[in-house]
């Protein structure tokens, strides 16, 4: 099932109400969510995520907009009639319920045709635990799980009414660093194999990176950008989706362009077809370093650090807003005691942006 949001927009009062202005939580979101896909949604705390995952369940109605589930317009129906499943970062079991009773909690207010037998609800019960694999554990109470198994049974409570629409408020929040890889590959298997319309809210954009077929990333109520993960880290549209895509974040450095060529300082580092004369912040990708004695960007060694596969070169350049921090692959030969280090830059590795606008700038090399 498809979900559309048409200028979908959430204010709130100020909360004092003598000064400040509404609260946009929600600006003018519009989106079609394809059948079928997982969709990390995706921003710091505060962005809009939950306010527009609440709009999507109807927990929230919105100020103005519409959405859509299909070509059924819900944007004022009830959340229990609108056919989503929820998941929140506290998994909100019922305490005194074994697993099986959790689970099929949602089915016992059926009503009519809908009614089910205690049978066909077991049944319905079982199928779906074995699916997020926790029929094993049918009869235990929630304080005998672990946090894990707990947001397993909140998933499998979230599936047995076979929702048009699965909707997860920062799940795995409340997992260990373990946990929280093992479940996220879980929650992608049980989407493929659903093939439930899904969308993951989260503030950590590896974990929306890594099982997302589509991310949406938000600031302040707006939509940034939205495209494939890899299309979005590649081709940030902005500053801000630059430095929030990836770890170690992305090197910004103050730039110009003069002539047609880019400069860090004094330092030549490409040619800019295409670009005018401007102030540029020049964005660097940790692995678009490249050692190399005769390397146009010089930088003043800090330190090494060695993380297996790979080794992060750890420098500083007068021009750059933060420590430098290169990745560079753990073959590579790096004289810890110099105290400087050369690197060249890869120039698909390298971005401009507007000092105003923070707006991307291509360069004509590298969009054909
Ligand atoms: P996120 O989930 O991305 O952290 P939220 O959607 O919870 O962000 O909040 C977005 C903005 O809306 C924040 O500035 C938050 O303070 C505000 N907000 C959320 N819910 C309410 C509410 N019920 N009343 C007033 N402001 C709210
Ligand atoms: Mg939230």
């Amino acid at each position: 099932m498809k979900v559309v949001l048409e200028n979908l927009t959430k204010k709130f009062p100020p909360r004092n109400k003598k000064s400040g202005s509404d609260v946009i939580a929600v600006n003018n979101f519009n989106f079609e969510f394809p059948d079928g896909k997982l969709i990390g949604l995706l921003g710091p705390s505060g962005c809009g995520k939950s306010t527009a995952l609440n709009l999507i369940s109807g927990l929230q109605k919105p100020t103005s907009g519409k959405i859509y589930f299909g070509d059924d317009e819900v944007t004022t129906l009830e959340p229990e009639k609108r056919g989503v499943g929820l998941v929140f970062q506290n998994y909100a079991l019922y305490p005194h319920l074994t697993v099986r009773q959790n689970i099929i909690f949602p089915l016992q207010n059926f009503k009519g045709k809908d009614k089910l037998t205690k049978a066909e609800m077991n049944e319905r019960a079982l199928e779906i635990a074995k699916l997020v694999q926790i029929d094993m554990l049918m009869d235990r109470k929630p304080s005998e799980l672990s946090g894990g198994q707990q947001q397993r049974v909140a998933i499998a409570r979230a599936l047995v009414k076979m929702p048009r629409v699965l909707l997860l408020d920062e799940p795995l929040s409340n997992l260990d660093a373990r946990l929280r890889l093992q479940t996220r590959e879980e929650i992608k298997r049980i989407q493929q194999k659903t093939g439930i319309t899904t969308v993951f809210v989260t503030h950590d954009q590896e974990e929306a990176m890594s099982i997302s077929d589509l991310i949406v990333v938000m600031r302040d109520g707006v939509v940034q950008q939205i495209g494939k993960p890899q299309e979005v880290y590649d081709d940030p549209k902005n500053l801000f989706v630059a430095k929030f895509l990836g770890t170690p974040p992305i090197n910004v450095f103050d730039g110009c362009v003069k002539g047609q060529k880019l400069y860090i300082g004094e330092e030549f580092i490409m040619e800019a077809p295409g670009v005018g004369d401007a102030d540029v912040y020049v964005g660097i990708r940790p692995e678009g370093f490249v050692l190399d004695e005769g390397g146009v960007l010089s930088c003043a060694l800090d330190r090494v650090e060695v993380m297996g596969r790979d080794i992060s070169v750890v420098a500083s350049h007068k021009n750059a807003h933060a420590t430098v921090r290169a990745i560079v692959s753990s073959d590579s030969n790096v004289n810890i005691t110099a105290a400087t280090v050369k690197f060249s830059v890869k120039p698909s590795k390298i971005d401009i942006y507007d000092k105003e606008t923070e707006e991307r700038i291509a360069i004509g090399v590298k969009n054909g």
